[in-house]
């Protein structure tokens, strides 16, 4: 390991002992730039590093809102504008109860690579809340994200910073946001938030995008190996916007999952998520709130699994797409004794460093890093920027094109960091040192500040 790079995982690993999950993932993304910053020794004298691993600024603020008995509740909110140098700051907002600082960092971190992976100006950013919407009625999400944008409007616009949706924060929350934006400042500006509502400057293509780009990616991958995607079992964990992508790209492609998972288990079904009626149950999971996977067993009468994890289950293809953290050693122990070829993570860090590194040694199994599988999210995202500010609409082949060329690119373009570095096919380096000389270089030349 490069000296320089250690010194700065000491020292995170030092200031940051409270927050694992920024620990973590300061580990996986610096361990990879060694060979980067041998090669760079001026990275070094201006402490390119040092910065890098250094939000440029990162607030909470009070968010105070009313139930529907009239109690009144105060939570946290959170937002980190880690790095503008390549765009304004873009990343979503998560809705959950176990948020604080250190999650929104490892996500505001992932989220710099992610979005220079996509080829487009956007700069790395993420928030939210500790609150937890499960249970949560319609009015009350209401004025939580009233309160939430009352506190945050001044901070961010379409050419400062661009909210988005992650875990708990979908098209109705975007909306509320939206509206309160729009009545606090007077403006229409649409471009401030993204994952909007097709009548008020939403992107067609955006909630399938982050789903529809993993599987590209994916495709990508089995091109590589001169394997075909058709009739291919896939296990996937959550039930959420992502899962559902995949579940129907996957079907349109001639593929199928097999698992979901929830909090409360998984359901194991093995004709697929793949007919129509089974796709659209899992928007109506999502909005009913309810935050569980038995729902799915129930209706559809398949396998439910209380308490466990989908990954002992034999399939061609593991992709967790819940959260961070769910594939941990036990569960890479089962993956690799299933003798599974295609790891490809989609959530944000869903594996344990220890269980990447194990996976990452298997003879024969490909792993393929989230911040490259699920910048399709992000980069249509970005695309939605771009039609705001045209003040035009694309067609939805017209997104569907760019997203797939987009997905085709970061593939590519991780494999080529890969090899330039005499790595051979490892996507995980390639996408960090792809996304990092990206930023570095903006870094550099824009002189230390
Ligand atoms: N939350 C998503 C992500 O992790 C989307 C962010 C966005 O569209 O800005 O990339």
């Amino acid at each position: 390991m490069n000296a320089y790079v250690q010194r700065v995982i000491d020292s995170v690993k030092e200031k940051h002992a409270s927050e694992p999950e920024f620990v973590q993932t300061i580990e996986e993304v610096l361990s990879s730039l060694s060979p980067v910053i041998d090669k760079h020794p001026e990275y070094e004298k201006v402490d390119l590093l040092g910065r890098i691993v250094e939000p440029e600024r990162m607030f909470t603020f009070r968010v105070v809102w009313q139930d529907d008995k009239g109690e009144y509740h105060t939570n946290t909110g959170y937002r980190c504008q880690f790095n503008g140098a390549i765009g304004p700051y873009k990343g979503g907002l998560r809705f959950q109860k176990n948020v604080y600082p250190g999650i929104i960092k490892f996500l505001g971190f992932e989220q710099i690579f992610k979005n220079a992976l996509t080829g487009l100006p956007i700069g790395g950013g993420k928030g939210g809340a500790d609150f937890d919407p499960t249970g949560k009625s319609d009015a009350e999400i209401m004025r939580f994200c009233q309160s939430f944008m009352t506190a945050l409007y001044r901070y961010i616009g379409p050419d400062v910073d661009v909210p988005a949706g992650d875990m708990g924060v979908g098209g109705r929350e975007i909306g509320y946001l939206f509206g309160q934006y729009r009545r606090l400042k007077g403006v229409w500006e649409n471009g401030v938030l993204t994952g909007k509502g097709l009548t008020y400057g939403g992107s067609l293509i955006r909630p399938e995008a982050t789903g529809y780009g993993a599987v590209y990616y994916l495709n990508e991958v089995l091109k590589h190996e001169k394997d075909d995607i058709k009739g291919k079992t896939i296990a996937c964990s959550g039930f959420g916007n992502v899962t559902w992508g995949i579940c129907k790209k996957a079907m349109q492609l001639g593929a199928k999952v097999v698992t979901l998972s929830g909090p409360d288990g998984y359901i194991y079904d093995p004709n697929g998520v793949a007919t129509e009626e089974k796709v659209n149950y899992l928007l109506e999971m999502r909005a009913s709130n309810r935050n569980r996977v038995q729902d799915y067993a129930d209706k559809f009468g398949c396998e439910f699994h209380p308490n466990e994890k989908p990954w002992g289950v034999k399939v061609d293809i593991v992709m967790p797409s819940a959260m961070q953290n769910d594939v941990r050693m036990e569960s890479a122990e089962k993956i690799a004794a299933n003798g599974i070829k295609y790891y490809i993570e989609v959530a944000n860090m869903p594996t344990t460093n220890d269980a990447l590194d194990f996976l990452r040694k298997q003879k024969g199994m490909i792993v393929a890093p989230s911040k490259a599988v699920n910048a399709g999210g992000v980069g249509v995202s970005a695309l939605e920027m771009a039609q705001n500010s045209e003040r035009l609409v694309w067609t939805e082949d017209e997104v569907d094109k760019q997203l797939h060329h987009m997905m085709e690119t970061i593939h590519r373009v991780s494999a080529e960091a890969a090899e330039e570095y005499g790595l051979g096919y490892d996507l995980v380096a390639g996408a960090n040192i792809a996304g990092f000389k990206k930023v570095a270089t903006a870094m550099f030349e824009q002189g230390a500040f």
